[in-house]
């Protein structure tokens, strides 16, 4: 029928309405070939669909938890570095040397 006026399916999907298209590639070929190939990956893409959000969910998830590690690391990093620095912070006193009233070394 127009079969010569046909520009390929992707002119015809742009340009034609749902109706058009579906007359369309009930007469030329070429283009109820591609309409068939994007139905397939159309089915393709549904079935996909579910286990991609169910993959990005798991991303968040797996981000969520490595921020809330991280965080509750570094926390624990620094109550124990804090308190190992206290008890390694050792005064004049405690070193044995004579001091005044204010932790310093008392000098004669
Ligand atoms: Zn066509």
């Amino acid at each position: 029928m127009n079969k010569k006026k046909c520009e390929g399916f992707k002119e015809q999907f742009i340009n034609l309405n749902e109706n058009e298209l579906y007359e369309h590639i009930q007469t030329c070929e070429s283009c109820r070939i591609e309409y068939l190939e994007m139905q397939k990956l159309s089915e393709v893409l549904k079935t996909v669909k579910p286990y991609y959000i169910k993959k990005q969910n798991i991303i968040k998830t797996f981000k969520t938890a490595a921020i809330l590690t991280l965080t509750i690391f570094t926390g624990f990093m620094a109550t124990y570095l804090t308190g190992t620095y206290h008890q390694n912070n050792l005064s004049f006193d405690d070193l044995g040397f004579p001091t005044d009233e204010y932790g310093f070394i008392l000098v004669d």
